[in-house]
Formats: C-alpha cells, sequence, structure tokens
C-alpha cells in the first residue's frame, strides 16, 4: 500500500469502528430531521426498461411504495445550485438521481465528479438539451444521447448509470428502441415540482409538496440548475419528512459503455483547449477528496438500506418491433442526415401527443405532460 493508499484507508476504518448511530448521527446533523434513504432500488437495465407515468408507451410496473419518492435532478450540473443542493441531501443524509446534460458535464467536470463522490447517482440528459429530440430527426437524436453519456462519463472519470431522461420528456418509440438495444433504462416522471416557472422558494415548495401528497410519491422532478430549487430544497425536504415520505435511491447494476470514436473526439478537443490555457494556468484538475471515503463507507455500513434488485423483462415499444438501422449507433456521416423514419416519426408522435394529452387529464390534473411534451423540461 503507498502512502497515500495507507492515509485514505486510516479514516476509513476509524469510521468504520463507529456505532452505526453515531455514524449516522455525524453524518446526518440532526437524525431526528434525517429524511434518509428508506430503500435502495438497484436497476438492472439490460433490457432499456422504462419507468414513470408521463409516457403513452409500454412502461415497467410502478416500483415504488405509497408514500416512496425518488428524488431527480435535470440539466445540471450548475455549481452555484448544484453545491447548495448537495448540502441539503447531505443535510437531511438523503440521495438523489442527476440527468446530466453533456456539455454542462464539460463545463463543470469537478462538480460531476462530486456528485458522484458525494454518493449520487449519475445518469444523462443529451448533450446539448434540444427542447424536443423528436423533432431532430432519428439519427441526430442518437447523436445527442450517445454524445451526452460520453462527455458525462469523460466529465466523470469512472462508469455512469445507464439511465437517461429525455429532454422535455418528449420521448419516442424508435428512440426508445434504440435505448433499449444499448441496454439504457428511460426515465420519465410521476410528479413535477415545476421548478422551471415558479421564482419563489415558498410557492415551489408548498406546490411540490401538494403535487407529491396529490401523487401519493414517485418519481419528482426538479432541476439544479434553477435557484428557487435550491432556494427551496431544504424545506421541500423537510416537509417530505413531516408527512411520512420515504426516499428511494436508485443504483445502476450495469453501466453504460460510450461510443469510443464520440470520447476521443472530446477528449481531443479538451486537449486542444488545455494546451492553450496551461500556459496561463497550469493547475492540476483537483478531484474531490471524499469519493472514496462517501461510497466505501456505505457500502461497509450495516444500517445499509435493503436493496431491491430489478431487472425488468424485455418489452415491445414499437408494434413491429424497430428496424435494425434503428438500432445502430449514430455513424459521422448518418449524424445531420434525417431519415424518412423520422418523418414518419414525427407524424406518429404528433398523432401521439394529442392521445398523451388527452390521457394526462386522467392521470395527471396539474397539465404537466402538456408543459412536458411542448419542451420546456
Ligand atoms: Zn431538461
Amino acid at each position: 500500500m503507498n502512502r497515500i493508499a495507507a492515509a485514505i484507508a486510516l479514516p476509513l476504518c476509524v469510521v468504520v469502528a463507529l456505532p452505526v448511530g453515531a455514524r449516522a448521527e455525524e453524518a446526518c446533523g440532526d437524525p431526528e430531521k434525517a429524511l434518509g434513504v428508506s430503500r435502495i432500488v438497484e436497476i438492472d437495465t439490460t433490457t432499456g426498461p422504462l419507468f414513470g407515468e408521463f409516457t403513452k408507451y409500454e412502461k415497467e410496473p410502478r416500483f415504488l411504495g405509497p408514500k416512496e419518492v425518488v428524488l431527480t435532478f435535470d440539466d445540471g450540473p450548475m455549481p452555484r445550485y448544484t453545491k447548495p443542493i448537495l448540502d441539503a441531501l447531505d443535510e437531511f443524509c438523503t440521495k438523489a438521481t442527476f440527468f446530466y446534460v453533456g456539455q454542462m458535464a464539460v463545463a463543470y467536470p469537478d462538480m460531476v465528479k462530486e456528485v458522484m463522490g458525494r454518493g449520487h447517482t449519475v445518469g444523462t440528459h443529451t448533450w446539448s438539451h434540444p427542447l424536443n429530440l423528436r423533432r431532430r430527426g432519428l439519427n441526430s437524436a442518437k447523436d445527442q444521447i450517445e454524445r451526452g453519456i460520453a462527455a458525462v462519463e469523460l466529465a466523470a472519470g469512472e462508469p455512469i448509470a445507464p439511465f437517461f431522461r429525455f429532454p422535455g420528456l418528449s420521448d419516442s418509440g424508435p428512440m426508445l428502441a434504440y435505448l433499449q438495444g444499448r441496454g439504457i433504462a428511460a426515465f420519465t416522471v410521476d410528479v413535477v415540482s415545476n421548478d422551471s416557472y415558479i421564482s419563489s422558494p415558498s410557492r415551489l415548495t408548498t406546490r411540490t409538496l401538494q403535487r407529491v401528497e396529490q401523487q401519493n410519491g414517485g418519481i419528482v422532478l426538479f432541476h439544479d440548475i434553477k435557484k428557487s430549487t435550491a432556494k427551496a430544497l431544504p424545506a421541500i425536504l423537510k416537509g417530505l419528512k413531516v408527512r411520512g415520505f420515504k426516499v428511494v435511491h436508485l443504483r445502476n447494476k450495469n453501466v453504460v459503455a460510450p461510443l469510443p470514436q464520440l470520447t476521443e473526439a472530446l477528449k481531443a478537443k479538451q486537449e486542444k483547449k488545455t494546451a492553450k490555457s496551461t500556459d496561463a494556468e497550469g493547475k492540476p484538475e483537483l478531484k474531490p477528496f471524499y469519493a472514496a471515503i462517501a461510497t466505501n463507507t456505505l457500502e461497509a455500513d450495516d444500517s445499509e438500506p435493503s436493496v431491491t434488485v430489478i431487472a425488468p423483462e424485455a418489452r415491445e415499444r414499437v408494434k413491429g418491433g424497430a428496424s435494425s438501422a434503428d438500432l445502430n449507433p449514430p455513424t459521422a456521416s448518418e449524424e445531420s442526415t434525417p431519415s424518412k423514419k423520422s418523418t414518419s416519426s414525427k407524424r406518429r408522435s404528433r398523432r401521439n401527443k394529442v392521445r398523451a394529452s388527452s390521457a394526462s387529464k386522467q392521470i395527471e390534473p396539474v397539465g404537466s405532460l402538456s408543459s412536458a411534451v411542448s419542451g420546456r423540461f
């Protein structure tokens, strides 16, 4: 063991040797107000499952029980808001899933590392967050999905979860079939906080808690690029605790392998940038020291919440299945050429949009699905 490894291992042993109660108290500050993690759901994404209410496609049965929530944050990272959000989650000793945009991750790689180091799960949300992916054509959509994965994985410096969320929740059969072929799980949502529109933290708190209660829990959507979210989160977490809600933490059983040519292209771009800025700054990149501590300590903890492993069976999302061409990763020549298939999928999605918004009236009184499909998330 070298000197650095020994230095890391020593404090780890001390932490693990503490009684569970003392550690929880230390980690969570005040156990009375700690929301904690009641259960871990570990997802095997091999079959490309689809979770959440806001989709018209055939999805997996709800894996959450009554009064269980999953906290999710999209669009970041953005340090000025991601950091206080992480602090609030730590204060309440709870965990979340972050769906990150490739361009943001590349801009703030240390923030991605910190999110993962603090024990949260990181999935992806495309490369540049196009407002309606299905309008762009399948090849462009595939490129957005893949470039996002390559960028977030590169920023993380370690494998990430094969978890994906469509911007604006605008999924489509061919795109879902592509994700299935890649063994990636797609997540929609059950509860929309509407933090994209509400700038008052107190209004956001009240509305989010109301919606969570109306739906009796579910997958909750926030954004870690919003000031109101960062400000409201402590009150929202407190409100969830007071109302008896439990947080379920999602974890990935497997990882996603980015397309090597996209990773190489991003690395080459980064190297070019670094070569330009090294003379001026020349600082080595700092990695958060607590990465190893947070994950290893949790793994070894007897008080670790119970783990439910989900390995959903394969499902057909589009009748007749997707053509093998749909399942191929994008090639450089395909990237910007919308195919005939994409035109028909556009027509199909327009039809689906009408069906989806009428279905949403029964499921979701808030009208959030219609906001979602118009590309606001
Ligand atoms: Zn988004």
